[in-house]
């Protein structure tokens, strides 16, 4: 790991003044992907700049149709929240299924969607929900976030504040998930939106992604055989020791039609 310099803000502004210093500048949440890039020098900051002590950064809000959840909320405060359970349960039960207890205490949901690993899981509910990001310069619709691998549409030193969730009428994520890190091979989230039926798919391709055939489909009959006569195509799908894009493709289906099962329970 090479040499850097630390800062610990203890609010938004300095953060991001912080953060606008260099281009070498990093944000640390919980340090669960940015310090693993670190020690393989995948990344090289010069500068740490520490979001653990920026209180405004954590907590959950909900309010009747919105829950909001800040930037710096732990995988483990959505998953036991009484109230995101209540409000939006696919989304308390999506941040259940994270890694592993120590992940899970550690882990961010800025952190998640700023890094944008292909196979995360909060993608899929951000893109599901047709959720917004708020950051200290925007607000950044879900269909214009995600960009590509481990891209998104956050600017240099741009900081993301929190996320706004729609209530959904009904929804639910089901994920083939991989045994070791839990990491979804696909993951599938599915929601009854006020707005339209969504259907948002996570660790198939380079980020997350709609699935447009199979929201047209929910959208004439919410129901799981709606969607199991409906294929992916593997074109562009991930290959790797996991799984081929054949397979993936054809676990888009069956985790798509055991979401809506779950989401009708
Ligand atoms: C063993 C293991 C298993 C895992 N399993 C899963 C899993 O099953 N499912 C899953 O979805 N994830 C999984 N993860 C990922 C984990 O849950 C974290 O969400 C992810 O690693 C991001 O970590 P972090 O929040 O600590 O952010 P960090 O590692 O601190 O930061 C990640 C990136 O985001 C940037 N960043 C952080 N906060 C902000 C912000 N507010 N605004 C802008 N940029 C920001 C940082 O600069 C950095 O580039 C796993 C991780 C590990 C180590």
């Amino acid at each position: 790991m090479h040499p850097f310099k630390y800062h610990r803000p203890s609010n938004v502004n300095d953060a991001v003044q912080l953060a606008a210093k260099g281009v070498d500048h990093k944000l640390l949440a919980g340090g669960q992907s940015l310090v693993q890039a670190m020690k393989l020098r995948l990344a090289s900051p010069s500068d740490i700049i520490d979001l653990s002590e920026v209180p405004d950064l954590a907590g959950i809000k909900v309010s009747g149709s919105e829950v909001s959840v800040g930037a710096m909320t732990r995988h483990r405060a959505v998953a036991n929240s009484a109230e995101v359970r209540k409000a939006i349960p696919a989304l308390a039960a999506l941040a259940a299924q994270i890694g592993d207890r120590q992940v899970r205490a550690m882990g961010t949901l800025g952190g998640a969607l700023a890094h944008n690993d292909p196979a995360a899981d909060y993608p899929a509910a951000v893109l599901g929900l047709g959720a917004t990001i708020v950051t200290n310069k925007r607000k950044i619709a879900a269909d214009d976030f995600f960009k590509g691998l481990y891209e998104t549409a956050l600017a240099q030193g741009e900081l993301i504040t929190a996320v706004t969730f729609p209530v959904p009428r009904r929804a639910a994520y089901m994920k083939f998930k991989n045994q070791a890190s839990r990491f979804a091979i696909v993951g599938v989230f599915v929601a009854e939106t006020p707005g339209g039926v969504r259907v948002a798919v996570t660790g198939a391709g380079s980020c997350a992604f709609r699935q447009k055939d199979m929201e047209k489909a929910l959208s004439a009959k919410f129901s799981p055989d709606s969607v199991a006569g409906v294929k992916q195509s593997a074109s562009g799908l991930n290959t790797d020791l996991h799984a081929s894009a054949e397979y993936r493709a054809h676990l888009v289906t069956v985790m798509a039609k055991r979401a809506v099962e779950a989401a009708l329970k």
